[in-house]
């Protein structure tokens, strides 16, 4: 995307004085910034996405220490925000081998120990264009591999997001309500996904990442200062 190298400068730490400025705003977009930041429920550390409440009744309020334990590990190996890999665009597969099967079947397995609902390859350092995604507790784990967008809706929604390699980070994000995505299966069997509310909306999420688009590209630049405040936090609450 043209607009990247631009982004890209809005992403460094702002220095001191702005951000106090920000700090002591107190507009809604401000407070909004304070809740996610503070938020210490389980919805706040579900990593990919935060906006779930209803797929999270069935989590505890805390997460007993195994589990923790398996997600703290899990987002270890997740590149973070700053990692020039997570902006550049990965490459279609064209083996569909025994390496291309253990690298779904890890994606999978780490996405489901981060808590995540999807991960793309880039996301591991892979330049792969793969993603897998479950957005609902009792769905399969679904493997899309050079996956392309063949329609999306008019019709757009705006919801929270969160992204396992931004930790801390919640933003609502606009988009297609609805998507129906062509790709392959992790052997190469084409398949068809029609997808709405929150499939769609990670389905895109993850084919975003394979493009080097991060979920602060697709926010106002208001919206993209507050969330930097918070990845702060965030990082100085729980260095990485
Ligand atoms: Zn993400």
């Amino acid at each position: 995307m043209s607009t990247q190298a631009q982004s890209e400068t809005e992403f460094e730490e702002p220095p001191g004085q702005p951000e106090e400025r920000a700090a002591q705003s107190e507009g809604p977009a401000a407070q909004a910034g304070e809740r996610a930041a503070q938020s210490e429920g389980p919805a706040a550390q579900a990593g990919e996405w935060a906006e779930r409440p209803e797929e999270l009744d069935d989590q505890p309020e805390e997460l007993d220490e195994e589990t923790r334990a398996r997600r703290d590990a899990a987002l270890r190996r997740v590149r973070k925000l700053g990692d020039p890999v997570l902006r550049t665009s990965a490459v279609a597969v064209e083996r569909f081998d025994e390496s291309l099967q253990a690298e779904v079947e890890l994606m999978g397995r780490l996405m489901e120990d981060a808590l995540g609902v999807g991960l793309a390859a880039t996301q591991i350092g892979v330049l792969h264009r793969v993603l897998v995604y479950k957005a609902y507790a009792d769905d399969q784990i679904t493997t899309l591999v050079n996956p392309v967008l063949e329609w999306a809706s008019e019709e757009r929604e705006a919801a929270e997001e969160g992204c396992l390699s931004i930790p801390g980070v919640h933003v609502e994000v606009e988009r297609a309500a609805r998507v129906r995505v062509r790709a392959l299966d992790p052997h190469g069997k084409e398949l068809v996904v029609e997808a709405e509310g929150l499939p769609a909306r990670v389905i895109q999420h993850e084919m975003d990442h394979l493009e080097g688009v991060l979920i602060l590209d697709r926010i106002s630049r208001e919206a993209r200062r507050e969330a930097m405040r918070a990845l702060r936090e965030a990082r100085e609450a729980a260095p990485v």
